[in-house]
C-alpha cells in the first residue's frame, strides 16, 4: 500500500475504536459525517464520545469542509471523516482547519484499499487512517482491517491497545484483544495478488455502465488528482419513488442493488441529539449503488441500465 506504521487488526469498527483511544480521546464531541456505513458513529459512541454531525457537499458526498468550523466548540476534539465510495475528501482544507483548532483527524478509509491522491495512498493522510478489509470489501481478509499512523509514538501505542497492554510480564496500559488472526492472513495473502486485476475489471464493468447509462442519471463526482479504485457505483434518483420503482423491477429479475448509504446517520434513533443534514438526508433518500462485482457480465449490466433508463 505504500504505507508505514500499519496495524493488521480484526475489522474496521475496532480500528476506528484504537483510534479513538490511541489519540487519548476518551470523552468529548467528535465531527464527523452523517452519510457513511453506520460503523463510522458506532465506533464514536462505543468510545463515550458525542457526534456531531456536518453535512456533506452535495456533489461529491462527502463532509463539507465548508461547514466544519460552524459546528467546532470547546468541547470537540477530532474530526472522523469518510472517503465515500473510495473519493477522497477535501484532505486539504480539513487540515488546514485541524491545524487552526488543534484538532486530530482520523479517516474512515474503508471503501478506499488501492486510492492514491497525488500519487501517494489515501491512507497516507490524518493523525490516522483506517481501512476494512471485509469480506464485501474491495480487497478482504474475511474480516479484518487496518490503522495507518502517521506519529511513531501512536503506532507504538496501537502495538499494545490492540494486544492486551502488556509486553511479557510487564503491564503497561488498558489495552483489548483486536489481533488479526493468522487465517485472517493467509486468506489476504491469497487475495493481493488478484488486487490489480480486480480493479481493472472493475474499471471496465464501470465504464460499461457509463456507456449504457449515457448520462441519463446523476452520478456522485469524482476528484481528477486521484486513481480510483472503482470499489461502488452509486446512481442518485430524482426522487425515492423513481429509486424504489427501480429496485422493485430489479429485485423481480433477481438483482438487488444496495441503498448504500440509508438512514442518514443523523437520522438513527438511538441519538439523543438531532443535527439537520438536509443535504445527506436527501442524498440518503435517493441514492442506490449499483451491483459491481468480478464476474458481472455485460447483458446483466445491459439490462439493469435498460430498467433504470425505463
Ligand atoms: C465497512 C465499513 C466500516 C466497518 O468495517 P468492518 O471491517 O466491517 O468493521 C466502517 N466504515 C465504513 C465507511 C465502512 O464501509
Amino acid at each position: 500500500m505504500g504505507v508505514k506504521n500499519f496495524h493488521f487488526v480484526t475489522n474496521g469498527t475496532l480500528a476506528l475504536q484504537l483510534s479513538l483511544r490511541a489519540l487519548d480521546i476518551t470523552e468529548g464531541e467528535i465531527i464527523t459525517t452523517p452519510f457513511s456505513y453506520v460503523a463510522t458513529t458506532s465506533a464514536i459512541l462505543w468510545e463515550r464520545c458525542q457526534p456531531v454531525y456536518v453535512d456533506i457537499d452535495q456533489k461529491t458526498l462527502n463532509i463539507d469542509p465548508s461547514k466544519i468550523e460552524a459546528a467546532i466548540t470547546k468541547k470537540t476534539k477530532a474530526i472522523v471523516a469518510v472517503h465515500v465510495f473510495g473519493n477522497p475528501c477535501d484532505i486539504e482544507a480539513i487540515e488546514k482547519i485541524a491545524k487552526r483548532h488543534s484538532l486530530k483527524v482520523i479517516y474512515d478509509a474503508a471503501h478506499a484499499f488501492g486510492v492514491t491522491h497525488k500519487g501517494r495512498s489515501i491512507l497516507n493522510y490524518g493523525d490516522i487512517s483506517i481501512c476494512s478489509f471485509h469480506a464485501t470489501k474491495l480487497f478482504h481478509t474475511i474480516e479484518g482491517g487496518c490503522l495507518v499512523a502517521k506519529d511513531e509514538d501512536i503506532y507504538n501505542k496501537i502495538e499494545l491497545l490492540k494486544r492486551f497492554g502488556h509486553n511479557g510480564d510487564e503491564h503497561i496500559q488498558l489495552g483489548i484483544n483486536a489481533k488479526a488472526s493468522e487465517f485472517q492472513a493467509a486468506m489476504g495473502l491469497s487475495n493481493l495478488k488478484y488486487v490489480a486485476d480486480i480493479i481493472r475489471e472493475r474499471e471496465r464493468l464501470t465504464n460499461l455502465y457509463d456507456q449504457y447509462l449515457d448520462g441519463s442519471i446523476i452520478k456522485p463526482k469524482g476528484s481528477t488528482r486521484v486513481k480510483y479504485n472503482y470499489g461502488y457505483y452509486p446512481v442518485i434518483f430524482n426522487n425515492t419513488e423513481k429509486l424504489e420503482m427501480v429496485m422493485e423491477k430489479l429485485n423481480s429479475v433477481n438483482i438487488f442493488p444496495r441503498r448504500y448509504f440509508s438512514p442518514s446517520l443523523n437520522k438513527l434513533p438511538y441519538l439523543k441529539v438531532k443535527d439537520r443534514c438536509p443535504v445527506s438526508e436527501d442524498i440518503a433518500d435517493r441514492i442506490l449503488c449499483l451491483p459491481l462485482y468480478v464476474g458481472l457480465d455485460n447483458v446483466t449490466i445491459r439490462k439493469i441500465c435498460e430498467v433504470i433508463k425505463k
